[in-house]
């Protein structure tokens, strides 16, 4: 089976123990590191590759590590394999750094009572109790949407400060309850949003910054973000990006349409005709869709940043209900079919 990453610091160990060189672009707040890798040619421009933002996804992180030695390209290739270093430590990880000391956090069940023992609760409602330790938020559930106009008190003690979900799924591999957390980033205005976000904005978590920073120094022509969806099942999809060009945008179908009909021939299934990841979104072909950053709303992530400043961006969307060696295979796929017909096109 494709491997599992336990942490960032195993991550970045493996790495360089294959060999390759980690440059630390970013520490998170307790010190876990952020690293690019470049690979590839020296060919221009460069292949633009991250994962991790949202870090129960962790077969794009596998897929993005060994994409380092896998992507036959004469291009350069940047790698970013995680973006949110805390949120894959996990959930205990981050609370056992706010704390100063390691707890003994066995299940979600035992969360609620630890808040309250040790943190200052400000939100303590039936269904969510939120708690500050140190400098962070740590809540028994994800608050992402929650807050209404009206709830300013509410956030006023959130703002600029990160909050930790304790994210997992049941039989999803790498992603086991408390295994990862899901971390929201409030803003100083109070907007309670996730590490791919922020990318347009002057204020953004050091993660965020970080990517930034090495796409304006590496003007990549072409950019990939691997995520997983929980759609359904393990049926996978394709997110493009309108271009700001004609010429761009035309460039960017013909990849989408030479990724889905690489992913078919491998058999594997896309969303239903009458299916949309979210209301932002138009089909073009069966599993490619166009995200439309302004009808969502949010600022743009990644991939509607680096559309808006280098060109062609996709994001994936493996389905994470399939096997982990398949989620890895298609995120892989995604970005050696898309690097092919990019090459065959220019
Ligand atoms: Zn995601």
């Amino acid at each position: 089976m494709a491997k599992i990453f336990a942490s960032s610091f195993e991550l970045a160990a493996h790495i360089e123990e294959r060999g390759h060189e980690c440059r630390l672009i970013a520490c998170a707040p307790d010190g876990s590191p952020v690293v690019a890798v470049r690979a590839g040619g020296s060919r221009t421009p460069a292949v633009f590759i991250t994962a991790g933002s949202h870090s129960t996804e962790q077969a794009g992180v596998t897929a993005a590590v060994q994409l380092i030695e896998e992507l036959q390209t004469e291009h350069q290739v940047w790698v970013v394999p995680t973006r949110d270093p805390m949120g894959m430590n996990g959930y205990c990880a981050a609370l056992d750094w706010a704390l100063g000391e390691a707890t003994a956090l066995a299940s979600r069940e035992d969360l609620e009572g630890l808040l309250r023992d040790r943190g200052e609760v400000i939100i303590d409602e039936e269904d969510v109790v939120v708690a500050l330790i140190n400098e962070f938020a740590f809540t028994t559930r994800n608050l992402l949407g929650r807050f209404k106009e009206g709830d300013a008190d509410l956030l006023e003690p959130l703002k600029g400060r990160r909050i930790f979900v304790p994210a997992g799924h049941e039989d999803v591999a790498g992603a086991a309850p408390l295994e990862r957390a899901y971390t929201l980033i409030v803003s100083p205005q109070g907007e309670v949003l996730h590490v791919n976000r922020f990318h347009d904005t002057p204020w953004a978590p050091a993660e965020v910054r970080a990517t930034r920073r090495l796409l304006a120094e590496v003007q990549p022509g072409i950019c990939f973000d691997l995520h997983e969806s929980m759609g359904i099942q393990d049926r996978y999809w394709l997110s493009a990006r309108k271009q700001v060009t004609a010429e761009l945008d035309q460039l960017e179908a013909q990849i989408a349409t030479a990724v889905i009909g690489r992913i078919a021939e491998a058999g594997t299934q896309f969303m239903p005709d009458d299916y949309l990841p979210g209301r932002f979104f138009t089909a073009s072909e069966p599993g490619v869709y166009w995200l439309d950053a302004t009808v969502r709303g949010e600022g743009l992530n990644l991939m509607d940043y680096a559309a808006r400043e280098y060109g062609i961006a996709f994001g994936t969307e493996m389905g994470m209900f399939g096997t982990f060696d398949n989620r890895v295979a298609q995120g892989m796929l995604t970005v050696q079919a898309a690097v092919a017909a990019w090459e065959s096109h220019r």
